[in-house]
């Protein structure tokens, strides 16, 4: 049996991407530096692979984001260094950045509407790309690219195709093989779009060069059509769902082409279940004669090794799998299924972590749980009462700049340089500045600035049980951006309060109301990895019961406000639309348990990151009191799906850009609002930033925020 596998992290051992390249935006490197690190990566991975696979593509590492690499090659962009690749990645010049399929990965987004006469050609020369210049590349798939682009009319999109096709063909003709990654394969496609991708792809019939077509992220729904086309072999995710599976052992597959099964799970990590894969895999011998068994997502969303995960119970350790062992696991598979290896024995959690009493807490819970008592009418007259707030309040989201000294403290804090007291003492005189920052600029509702947290999902997990949180279990988020995904490996509960000392604190030094501030149980779920034995709603359901606890613990203090931030709302949702109302449901049931307190204590939520028109019912199901939604980046369309909905709440859509270092002026926030207001009424709405300042500097956020509070109170005045 023979082994492929892709997609191995490109951001190096000791996260070497990371560090040469933002050393290089400091201008502390130069080019030749950068290229000869990321070099090293690539000879990283060849090693690793080479050690447990027989196939893998070469050419994966980017010197930012595929995508971006994938406009630059078919000719749509020409940075002529990397300074000018760079310029296309971050800051003013920068392309829009969104979420890659349901993954925490976010790409550059190719904005053909900004983009006179699109036309492509190929670009194999350009600096960007030259990883690609090896024997057996690995490209991002034509129709991928362009369904994952905007500003491209529909019926423009043919032609674009079928001349981005004709790219494809002259970079192809270049080579003996390569891979080419379709994940937009297992979207939701129109007829037409199948029939074009089927027009596209056989037109490249005569290649010589050997394409292996991937897939992955979840089944193809035209996987007859998918079987046809004129490629060397076709990629399948036979983990995430059975249909693909189900497909082939009902339907066989072609002789002429090879399959390659995905039989490893590359976006969790738990291990394998090595009989089950080899039986599988058995099974798919006899309806496949050439067959290959690889992962079933590309691997760069787990970390590199659990190897370097010294401190970690030995128990759980032993059950874990990032991409290394990934590759080995394959490598263990090819050999049970020759029997040339005994099976080994498969590792269960079973019992480990679980609590009987969080469970009980679950198996109790009734459908009132869900609902709350007081209608969000009643509640508004309550709230409005208690708080005593002006038309159009003024907020923020939640954290304030993380300057180099917070973090030098929070390092020398981890690092046991200072005590305990010393950093909780640093956090409160942090907190007392951002407070008497907010009341002498003239902000209505308050925050404490989130200066003792790194990471929102990982600092809950690391106060909560049932989690466990590595010491370099990095991946990457985008461009250089890294995070530690925390890993749930038990039943959870909140041990003690988590954020009360810190919010109390901020409430004790102003009269004004000062906002709780907790993350929220679905995008603490999706940005951690899980297990699978336990229902992801239970898992959903044991959060929100944890962060009740915790707002419950806000009342006793006598906090009038709590923001639940769910940013990966919209994220999580599956690919396909089929599975969204099952998603939803939990996931909307979650977000209500968790805030299903007193009608006192005034709901807030916030989201972003995400397009939101298509959720929009979804949102309106959430019972909170006022929704703070991204929107300086894209403004019509979300104002538009508010108006098309019965919606009642009070929401705050984010005039500030924070993702841009632009100041906006009063004038363009107010056009934001002004057209807002024709579909919003201005009872219910706030002025806010679209998202926390935690990467802004104090110069921009005291500017932008000054000019956030004169459009207030204009708009105040003028009505
Ligand atoms: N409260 C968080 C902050 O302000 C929200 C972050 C987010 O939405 N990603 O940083
Ligand atoms: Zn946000």
């Amino acid at each position: 049996m023979k082994i492929y596998a892709y997609g191995f992290p490109r951001i190096g051992i000791n996260r070497e991407y990371k560090k040469v390249i933002e050393d290089y935006w400091k201008d502390e490197v130069d080019e030749e530096k950068v290229i000869g690190v990321l070099s090293n990566i690539q000879k990283q991975q060849i090693e690793i692979y080479t050690k447990y696979v027989d196939t893998f593509p070469q050419g994966e590492i980017s010197f930012y984001d595929p995508m971006l690499d994938t406009t630059i090659l078919s000719g749509i962009y020409e940075p002529k260094n990397l300074k000018e690749y760079y310029e296309l990645s971050r800051g003013m010049k920068a392309l829009e950045m969104t979420k890659w399929f349901n993954t925490n990965y976010h790409y550059l987004v190719t904005d053909f509407s900004k983009i006179k006469n699109p036309s492509f050609k190929v670009n194999l020369e350009n600096i960007a790309v030259q990883f690609k210049k090896c024997s057996f590349p690995q490209f991002i798939g034509p129709f991928t690219f362009l369904k994952l682009s905007k500003g491209i009319d529909k019926k423009d999109f043919p032609d674009l195709f079928l001349n981005l096709i004709n790219v494809y063909r002259e970079i192809l003709s270049n080579y003996k093989q390569a891979q080419i990654d379709e994940p937009a394969f297992v979207m939701d496609l129109e007829k037409d779009e199948i029939s074009l991708i089927k027009k596209g792809y056989n037109s490249l019939g005569d290649l010589k060069c050997k394409v292996t077509l991937m897939t992955y992220y979840s089944s193809v729904d035209f996987i007859e059509d998918l079987l046809s086309l004129p490629v060397s072999a076709i990629g399948l995710d036979f983990v995430h769902d059975k249909t693909n599976y189900e497909y082939i052992l009902e339907k066989g597959f072609p002789e002429d082409k090879i399959l390659i099964a995905g039989l490893v799970d590359g976006r969790n990590v738990w291990k394998e279940d090595i009989y089950n894969a080899v039986s599988k895999l058995k099974i798919l011998s006899k309806k496949v004669t050439n067959l290959m068994v690889s992962n079933a997502a590309p691997l760069y969303h787990l970390p590199i090794s659990t190897a370097f995960e010294n401190k970690m119970d030995v128990n759980l350790k032993k059950v874990l799998s990032f991409a290394t062992e990934k590759l080995e696991e394959l490598k263990t598979i090819g050999l049970c299924f020759e029997d040339k290896k005994e099976t080994p024995e498969k590792y269960v959690l079973g019992s480990y972590g679980r609590n009987d009493e969080v469970q009980k807490r679950i198996d109790t819970l009734k459908q009132e749980d869900f609902v709350k008592k007081v209608s969000y009418q009643e509640r508004r007259k309550i709230q409005d009462k208690l708080l005593n707030l002006p038309l159009f309040p003024t907020t923020t989201i939640g954290s304030f700049p993380q300057t180099g000294e917070v973090r030098k403290k929070r390092k020398s804090y981890l690092k046991k340089e200072i005590s305990f007291e010393e950093y909780k003492a640093f956090i409160r005189s942090e907190i007392d500045k951002v407070i008497k920052f907010q009341e002498d600029i003239g902000l209505d509702v308050l925050v404490h600035g989130e200066f003792e947290r790194t990471d929102m999902v990982e600092f809950f997990a690391q106060k909560l049980s049932g989690f466990v949180t590595t010491q370099n279990g990095w991946v990457l988020s985008y461009g250089t951006r890294v995070y530690r995904p925390p890993i749930i490996f038990g039943d959870i509960s909140r041990p003690n309060p988590m954020t009360i000392d810190e919010i109390k604190y901020a409430q004790s030094k102003t009269n004004k109301t000062v906002k709780g501030m907790l993350t929220g149980p679905v995008t603490i779920l999706a940005w951690s990895y899980y297990r699978e034995d336990i229902p992801i709603e239970n898992i959903a359901y044991q959060l929100a019961l944890s962060l009740r606890d915790e707002i419950l613990d806000y009342e006793k203090e006598g906090i009038k406000i709590v923001q639940i931030d769910e940013p990966a709302f919209r994220e999580k949702a599956p690919i396909k639309k089929r599975d969204w109302k099952g998603y939803f449901d939990w996931a909307i049931k979650a977000f209500n348990l968790t805030t299903n307190i007193s009608p006192e204590i005034q709901i807030h939520t916030h989201m972003c990151y995400s397009e939101f028109g298509e959720i929009i019912d979804y949102i309106n199901k959430m019972d909170f009191d006022v929704i703070s939604i991204e929107a300086s980046r894209s403004k019509g369309d979300i104002i538009e799906s508010f108006e098309g909905i019965d919606f009642k709440h009070q929401i705050g859509l984010g005039v500030w850009d924070i993702h841009s270092p632009i100041v906006p002026s009063v004038e363009e926030m107010m056009d934001i609002v002004k057209r807002a207001l024709q579909k919003i009424s201005k009872e219910n709405f706030w002025i806010n930033p679209d998202c926390g300042l935690k990467t802004r500097n104090w110069e921009e956020t005291r500017s932008s925020l000054s000019n956030l509070i004169k459009l207030a109170k204009k708009l105040r005045d003028e009505i």
